[in-house]
């Protein structure tokens, strides 16, 4: 087993780290400035990112009359991770570099994911795919994107196989996920509290507060929140649950539909219309009872029609509107690469890993 705990990242060095990735490039005082504290914590924190070889120099500022201060840079190729996302019918994994960047991907059909055996043969081979056998140990990580109702066995599966192959796992779930892949790649704004409405197994609302998950494990699943208490009775014994208009007939399914009413399939976008408007005017009421700077829509089916859930959001999300409006678009999954990215976070050590 890797033994990667010792050499964990101080907050301090992490903070700097973020900071450089989101500026690109960046020097020592504008850090000191940013984050608020000392040239001198910044400067240790900075040699101990040198030496592992997680920021570089990468050349002088302008002069502003003193001594040119040095660049930095976060070294994309220093450490790459892996994520992985489970579908009702698809198993997506994505290779990224220390940047959080896309370097490859795969995508598997799955006949069950309830299945054990399936799952397990199936990261398998995806994992073949996207890293050579011997260089699987050198990677920091695999983060998984855990569906709601994951029968416990697979996630025990998913364990014995990792550890198995060497490599540190994590978990997070979907909507998590879904909201750091947006976050790291670039279509949320640096800072600020954002939440991100993902569509996956549940429909959860994710926080993100300067990029950071808020309370990840706090929240349920807004399924059963009451649309309408004439509406069609749901299996929890109630009415007009969100869930019977969100996905009436299950997310595989609404969005094999909304990529039929990507390509002009006209019942398929009046039936996706049907589904996104209700959701909308959920979306809007929390973004206002939240304070939310960025409301980030996200999910296989919004994928697939992005379009249509735009045009739906602006029924209910003003121009004007204090939130700002996004819908993801990462591909090939926000889950995949943002549990890559959670892999990144979790793992980030001073060692060579
Ligand atoms: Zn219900």
């Amino acid at each position: 087993m890797s033994s990667a705990g010792d050499r964990r990242l101080p907050a301090m060095d992490t903070a700097v780290l973020e900071f450089v990735r989101r500026r690109t490039e960046t020097t020592r005082v504008e850090i000191a400035r940013e984050l608020g504290v000392t040239a001198a914590t910044v400067t240790n924190s900075v040699k101990r990112l040198l030496a592992a070889g997680l920021l570089w120099e990468s050349g002088h500022a302008r002069s502003t009359g003193g001594k040119r201060a040095t660049l930095l840079r976060v070294n994309d190729a220093a450490r790459r991770a892996l994520g992985c996302t489970i579908d009702e019918d698809r198993l997506s994994l994505v290779a990224v570099d220390t940047t959080g960047a896309l370097q490859s991907r795969v995508v598997l059909p799955l006949a069950d994911a309830t299945d054990a055996t399936e799952v397990v043969a199936g990261v398998r081979e995806g994992l073949a795919a996207l890293v050579p056998g011997d260089e699987l140990s050198a990677m920091t990580g695999i983060g998984f994107a855990m569906p709601a109702h994951l029968p416990e066995e697979v996630a025990r599966a998913l364990g014995t196989l990792t550890a198995e192959l060497d490599v540190h796992s994590v978990r997070g779930r979907e909507a998590t996920c879904a909201a750091l892949g947006s976050f790291w790649s670039g279509e949320q704004a640096g800072s600020g509290l954002s939440g991100t409405l993902h569509l996956g197994s549940t429909t959860m609302l994710a926080l993100l507060l300067d990029g950071i998950p808020f309370r990840p494990d706090s929240g349920r699943p807004l399924d059963h929140i009451r649309v309408d208490p004439d509406g069609p009775a749901c299996p929890c014994g109630r009415r007009g649950c969100l869930h019977l208009y969100v996905a009436p007939s299950g997310i595989a399914d609404l969005s094999r539909t909304a990529l039929a009413a990507s390509r002009g399939d006209e019942s398929a976008e009046s039936q996706v219309r049907a589904a996104a408007l209700p959701l909308m005017r959920i979306a809007a009421n929390l973004a206002t009872a939240v304070g939310l700077d960025t409301m980030v829509l996200a999910g296989t089916p919004v994928q697939a029609a992005p379009a249509i859930y735009l045009t739906a959001a602006q029924q209910y999300f003003a121009p004007d509107d204090a939130t700002r409006l996004v819908i993801s678009q990462v591909q090939p999954h926000p889950c995949a690469v943002g549990a890559a990215v959670l892999a990144l976070q979790t793992f980030w050590t001073t060692g060579r890993r």
